[in-house]
């Protein structure tokens, strides 16, 4: 039996995550008939590098098999080793800190920019001028945009390797370039919850040959280790037609949600779309009371009976201790962020704007009352 949510609604609120899209049921049945499904390579692989590469003026594609190894494929191409440094900020995607370790690597923590949950230029410079620094990761989370061409100025000054964690923002613009196309490596996103879906997988965007090759050859083990499977490409293809459509559909309802939530002392603020065209993975709210207590009230009020997706942001790595890591100041910022941080999924950015409308309006009254 198959439960539908939606009650049948051909255009329901929030939004149907994965989306039913016809083409998507075409592409697994052309993989289905062409036999690709069972192949190492078939047609959908290649072809979907190739558009993922013309999609981001991209000199290179390296598919993988999720964001989170493909941040340590990145780092092992940049040839990060033992014992250097790489620099993240102190909140940031729990990966990201394993993926350093991973590599017996030491991460840095710097602070993030006030009322944002990007990396802060200051703090990166205060830590690329003060240890042996190899590299840094660099992430665009919860609809804001990191500053790219002033980290990269300070990161090339300082001969620090940057790998931009696009897994958020795959198909965003930050300031004039594709999101990923910044760094020396951008990593890419396609998994179960993000904004293309193949469940599992990921992509690197790579600007050098010789970066490439040490990724290649760290993941070439008689076969690839980390490899993207050509029904996953297969999936992904149609997907990446649609984003720019799915993108400027969801900036509208963004629009909408942030125009409500901030309206005089509303609950949350919601820094300004900015930078560039952000994508909204999920849409961050700042939230005026700590994200555990507003939680536990829609719990108790009930505001959340239906299925909008409404969760608290990363715990952050500010306390951790200093045996694992360096610390660049207090990162009052990243403490900040890990304990007044709500995240809307993307889901609630699909269907009528006007149920965004309404919902917004509900969880503000649901806080309010
Ligand atoms: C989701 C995510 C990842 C990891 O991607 P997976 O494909 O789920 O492993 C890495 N970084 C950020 C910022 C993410 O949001």
């Amino acid at each position: 039996m198959t439960i539908d949510p939606t009650n049948g609604d051909p255009d329901p609120f929030p939004g149907r995550w994965p989306p039913n899209d016809p083409a998507i049921r075409d592409a697994l049945l052309a993989a289905w008939e062409s036999g690709d499904w069972g192949r190492y390579e078939g047609r959908a692989g290649a072809e979907f590098a190739r558009k993922l590469a013309a999609f981001h003026h991209a000199p290179h594609v390296h598919p993988c098999a999720s964001g989170t190894i493909g941040v340590e494929l990145a780092l092992r191409g940049l040839a990060v080793r033992a014992g250097d440094e790489v620099v993240l900020a102190g909140y940031d995607f729990p990966g990201n800190f394993r993926a350093i370790e991973a590599i017996g690597a030491r991460p840095v923590l710097v602070d993030l920019e006030p009322d944002r949950w990007t990396i802060d230029a200051e703090s990166f410079e205060k830590a690329v001028s003060s240890g042996p620094v190899r590299a840094c990761v660099v992430s665009h989370l919860h609809g804001t945009l990191a500053d790219m061409t002033t980290i990269c100025h300070i990161a090339s000054r300082h001969g620090v390797g940057v790998v931009e964690d696009a897994c958020q923002a795959v198909g965003a613009t930050v300031q004039g370039k594709p999101a990923g196309t910044w760094g020396d490596v951008g990593v890419l996103s396609f998994g179960g919850s993000k904004l293309l879906t193949a469940g599992r997988g990921g992509a690197l965007l790579i600007r050098d040959a010789s970066v490439l090759q040490r990724t290649v050859i760290f993941g070439e083990r008689g076969n690839q280790a980390f490899p993207l499977s050509e029904l996953q490409a297969a999936v992904l293809l149609p997907q990446l037609a649609r984003l720019a459509e799915r993108h400027a559909d969801r900036l509208d309802r963004a629009r909408v949600w942030r125009e409500r939530l901030t309206m005089e002392d509303g609950p949350f603020d919601v820094p300004p779309f900015e930078r560039g065209s952000p994508a909204f993975y999920k849409l961050g709210l700042r939230s005026r009371a700590p994200a555990v207590e507003v939680l536990e009230k829609l719990a108790a009020r009930r505001a959340i009976d239906r299925p909008i997706d409404i969760g608290a942001g990363f715990r952050g790595f500010h306390r951790r201790g200093a045996a694992r890591c360096r610390r660049v100041g207090g990162l009052p910022g990243c403490e900040r962020a890990a304990s007044h941080t709500l995240l809307i999924h993307h889901t609630a950015l699909a269907g009528p704007i006007t149920g965004c409308a309404d919902e917004a309006d509900r969880l503000t009254h649901a806080l309010r009352g």
